[in-house]
């Protein structure tokens, strides 16, 4: 579909990353020093974010400094969220593909997995499943087909998604992980309600992309980079961005994602909502062995390094990596987690025919992860307030970036919590989450907030739903 001559220019004068600079950072760093590293962090406590070249000084720096990154980390997504982790769900509506990325199961060549295309009746069974676990917010994914074809087909999943409710269930927000596209389909994805629009670079390396990306229309690296100035132009002021892992070196994929945010604050005055930390996974069909394969403590840096860097911003962790892994990196500045997911369409429901797109590596339900969540002291939130009241973009920015946000996430997150542990909870979880949320009433300070959180938290016991502020 042409881009029409209602929207801007949809290209961007220049480009979201300078690879030069990247390399010139790198090279430049080196191995700071103890003195260097602790300079950076007092800089990152004052939440104001920090400069690639900043960032790389945490990145590149010995371990031996590790301990005192990863407090900072923890520090400052507490100061600015709050203790909440917010839990989500994705929806796969389709597995095929034109595209043939050599990492993914889905890739055109693959000859291993059953292709299926969900119907709007298998849709909907799916959300009803996915309600009935408690679940409040999706992201919707699929492998790519023809422009016209793919759009009006995400389109009704959208307002099916969204109609689909049951006697206590419903999804309040959907989040779209869907191919590169132009400015007039980005205007009808946020005509039709969605949240985030979330479109992962796979690799900032412009080589490394080209190889990854043999033929389709994903190959082409320029639409692919600038697919955010597209969104934003077109009126979606909440965007996510992401590196798959693994395929190049994280140092450059880490400070090219920095850039990118840096560039899209600079140019539309707002960054992105959300950062995505994919690591390769093995997959039905993939012989593909990772070139820059990322370690457990690399990959526990990198989340801690993001959080500092950009300390708006939410982290969002799959179930791509172990439960014990996730749960040592919700201190590090993780900020939302999906849970209980399926990776193949019409994966909800038992005996679904395989088609993953990646084997998941962690098998607990939502029930579990919540509890364990709760064990951990942090708050599981099912909130989708601040897209619903209009506070995205750079509104949502002005209220996160002081610190602000958590004044209505933790009455959020409570009132969410307590739906889910009155309608959907085990009951060894609602103990659990009980007690919690007692002691998330105590650490409120202000007694207003304190008051109307109670209010609210009495309005859900006695049968009310979808209260927030
Ligand atoms: N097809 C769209 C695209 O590629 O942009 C939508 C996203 S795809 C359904 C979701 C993401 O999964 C991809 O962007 C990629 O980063 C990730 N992914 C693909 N294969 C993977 C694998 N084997 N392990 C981990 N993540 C993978
Ligand atoms: Fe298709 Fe996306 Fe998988 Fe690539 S990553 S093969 S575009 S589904």
């Amino acid at each position: 579909m042409p881009v029409t001559a209602s929207y801007p220019s949809a290209s961007p004068t220049t480009m979201p990353i300078d690879p030069e600079r990247i390399e010139r950072i790198l090279e430049l760093t080196d191995r700071p020093s103890s003195d260097e590293v602790h300079a950076v962090l007092e800089a990152a406590l004052e939440l104001q974010g920090l400069s690639p070249e900043q960032a790389a000084v945490l990145l590149l720096a010995d371990p031996s400094d590790e301990g005192a990154i990863f407090r900072a980390a923890g520090e400052a997504k507490d100061r600015i969220y709050g203790n909440r982790i917010v839990l989500f769900a994705p929806l796969y509506v389709s597995n095929v593909c034109s595209n043939n990325c050599l990492y993914c199961s889905f890739r055109r060549d693959n000859r291993e997995i059953q292709r299926r295309v969900l119907s709007l009746e298998e849709i909907a069974d799916q959300v009803r499943i996915l309600e009935d676990m408690g679940h409040r917010r999706l992201l919707l994914e699929a492998g790519e087909v023809p422009h016209a074809e793919q759009l009006d087909f995400i389109l009704e999943a959208i307002e099916t998604i969204y109609a689909t409710r049951t006697e206590t269930g419903s999804i309040r927000r959907v989040n779209v992980n869907i191919a590169a596209t132009t400015v007039e389909a980005y205007a009808r994805l946020k005509a039709a309600g969605i949240g985030t629009y979330q479109l992962f670079q796979e690799s900032y390396h412009r080589p490394t992309y080209e190889r990854m990306h043999p033929y389709g229309p994903k190959r082409d690296y320029r639409y692919h980079l600038t697919a955010m100035d597209r969104a934003m132009r077109a009126g979606i002021d909440d965007v996510g961005l992401g590196v798959l892992f693994g395929l190049y070196d994280y140092r450059f994929e880490v400070l090219a994602l920095l850039c990118h945010a840096e560039y899209l604050e600079l140019e539309y005055g707002v960054g992105p909502h959300t950062l995505s930390v994919p690591r390769f996974r093995p997959a039905d069909g993939v012989d593909f062995e990772p070139p820059y394969p990322v370690t457990d403590a690399e990959f526990k840096r990198i989340v801690a390094v993001l959080r500092l860097a950009v300390p708006y911003t939410g982290i969002i962790l799959s179930t791509r990596e172990s439960a014990e892994l996730r749960n040592e990196l919700i201190s590090l500045g993780v900020s939302q987690m999906s849970a209980g997911s399926a990776t193949q369409p019409g994966g909800y429901r038992r005996g679904a025919p395989a088609g993953e797109q990646f084997h998941k590596a962690d098998e607990r339900s939502l029930d579990e992860v919540v509890r364990d969540i709760c064990k951990l002291g942090y708050l599981p939130s099912f909130c989708t307030a601040c897209y619903r009241s209009g506070r995205t973009g750079e509104r949502f920015m002005h209220l996160a970036k002081p610190g602000d946000i958590q004044k209505l996430c933790r009455p959020n997150a409570v009132a969410t919590f307590e739906e889910y542990l009155q309608d959907y909870a085990s009951p060894e979880t609602r103990a659990e989450g009980e007690r919690l949320v007692a002691h998330q009433l105590d650490l409120i300070e202000q007694d207003t907030v304190r008051t109307s959180t109670e209010r609210m938290l009495e309005r859900v016991r006695s049968g009310e739903r979808d209260l927030y502020v």
